[in-house]
């Protein structure tokens, strides 16, 4: 068999390597530390963790991201095996040591016998005879393969900074307050004219506002990244300390816009929300990417009438990432249109954190496998954190409206990103539930579903390999 070359040995491509080797396939892994390294990197591991050594929650009851660990877990994760071999104790979290962690991949991937390590930079398109490729180079993927990547894809296609607005949760928006419309009642592409959550403001609540946004706590730059102001993403509190009317006459403009309860009176300034994914469930603060640390930004928005009790699926940020605007430029597998030769995975994406970007290289290793192995593998059912993650990348995002050619951002997988639940439910006595006992038991029921979906489509695939096989 031939092999499936992986460039870069981060924490999608160092699992997308383990998968294939597991499923019987040769790989190559192209990895350029230390010949070249990066501005964060400090080690020549593979899946060095760059900053925090926590993966987050590891409860899979109540959390998608504590799910989507259970879920690697269940399908022989590398990452997951490594992590829970090095778990530190932080409470419900999965913490790891990262140096025994990043070393028991190393170990694991160098001492597969199917596994071949290369220590070279790729800079080129890589050459024709490597027939099955997948690129996870990562957030911070070399100059060289950036442009080559920019040239096959075109330029606006790939960013190099995160301008990231806050997403919130639609059923933590309070309606009573906000109303749906769009600016002057215009339906955009395929909208209704009603397309836009809108939170209304007075005079008072306005000012109050800009002085908390321009008061707020910030985080700088790092010096690798420069400071990247450019047109359409200058965070809030730079427009609100360039002035007090700036926001009004911006983002916050309350012109077109009517306020349903009290149409005789003007809002003094409007904040609009928009769709974010195509299921409905999750809204993104329209021009408000922020570099306010997190705690403030939830403090400062949650002053806007209307979200009070926002929960934020994300939040703002400014910093450098390279990544892909994948729901134009990826097939359903992860492969790029133009060139499907090419697969992406990790970071580059447009999927956010450690274990998002090795689940995503553990589905681009099977894909790669099912492919050189002439078979088919349907994706993960979007009800998983895997497949609801991957529809988030490859499909069910928002590509395009009237406020800009592109909104897709990466995100951290939630429960926003799954399909809701078919039926509500309800208390043991079979009443209904209200608050956070509902949000929790949806939150269980979700889990459950997923894992049970899981568990079918795995049982599935490996019917379908055996009988092969066979
Ligand atoms: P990486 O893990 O970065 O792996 C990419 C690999 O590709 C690297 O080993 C690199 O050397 C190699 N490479 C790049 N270009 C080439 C080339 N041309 N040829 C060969 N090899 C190449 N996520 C969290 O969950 N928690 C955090 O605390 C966190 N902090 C972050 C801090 C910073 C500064 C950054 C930039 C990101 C952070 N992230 C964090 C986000 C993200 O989850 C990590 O960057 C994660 O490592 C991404 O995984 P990846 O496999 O896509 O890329």
């Amino acid at each position: 068999i031939a092999p499936v070359h992986i460039v870069g040995g981060g924490l999608a491509g160092s699992e997308a390597s383990w998968q294939l080797a597991e499923a019987g396939v040769p790989v190559v892994l192209h990895e350029m530390r230390p010949v070249q390294p990066t501005e964060v990197h400090k080690t020549t591991d593979f899946a060095e963790l760059v900053c925090s050594n926590s993966f987050r929650s590891d409860d899979a009851e109540t959390n998608a991201v504590g799910l989507l660990h259970e879920e690697m877990r269940r399908l022989g994760s590398v990452i997951m095996a490594c992590a829970d071999r090095h778990k530190v104790p932080a409470g419900g979290a999965l913490a790891v040591d990262r140096d025994g962690f990043s070393a028991a991949v190393t170990a694991r991937l160098e001492g597969h016998p199917l596994i071949e390590i290369r220590r070279e930079h790729v800079e080129a398109l890589p050459p024709e005879v490597w027939d099955n490729v997948i690129i996870a180079t990562g957030p911070l993927t070399s100059q060289p393969l950036a442009d080559v990547i920019a040239g096959l894809t075109g330029e606006t296609s790939l960013a190099f900074f995160d301008a990231i607005a806050p997403i919130v949760h639609r059923e933590s928006i309070d309606m009573d307050v906000a109303w749906f419309q769009s600016r002057y009642d215009k339906p955009g592409p395929g909208g209704t004219g009603a397309d836009y959550i809108n939170c209304p403001m007075t005079r008072e609540q306005y000012e109050a506002f800009l002085d908390a946004l321009i008061a707020g706590d910030k985080t700088s730059f790092k010096e690798f990244e420069g400071t990247p102001y450019f047109d359409g993403c200058l965070p809030v509190e730079v427009m609100a300390e360039r002035g007090r009317e700036t926001l009004r006459f911006g983002p916050m403009k309350p012109v077109g816009l009517t306020n349903p309860r009290d149409p005789q009176v003007k809002s003094h300034a409007i904040v609009q929300l928009r769709q974010d994914n195509a299921l409905g469930t999750l809204y993104n603060m329209v021009g408000f990417q922020t570099k306010l640390k997190y705690a403030e930004q939830v403090r400062v928005f949650r002053m806007i009438p209307g979200l009070e009790n926002a929960e934020f699926a994300r939040l703002g940020g400014l910093h450098r990432n390279t990544y892909l605007n994948s729901p134009v430029l990826l097939d359903g597998t992860l492969r790029l249109k133009s060139l499907p030769r090419l697969r992406f995975a990790g970071q580059i994406t447009g999927c956010e954190g450690y274990i998002e970007s090795a689940g995503v290289g553990l589905m681009a290793g099977r894909f790669a496998a099912a492919e050189r192995l002439g078979r088919t593998l349907l994706p993960p059912p979007m009800t998983t954190a895997l497949g609801a993650l991957l529809n988030h990348i490859t499909g069910g995002h928002i590509v395009s409206d009237e406020a800009g050619p592109r909104s897709f951002q990466p995100m951290n997988v939630n429960f926003g990103l799954f399909p809701p639940l078919d039926v509500a439910p309800k208390s043991e006595d079979g009443k209904r539930l209200r608050g956070t006992e509902k949000t929790h038991a949806k939150k269980r029921a979700m889990s459950a579903r997923a894992l049970q979906d899981l568990e079918a489509w795995n049982v599935a695939i490996t019917r379908e390999q055996t009988l092969a096989s066979a």
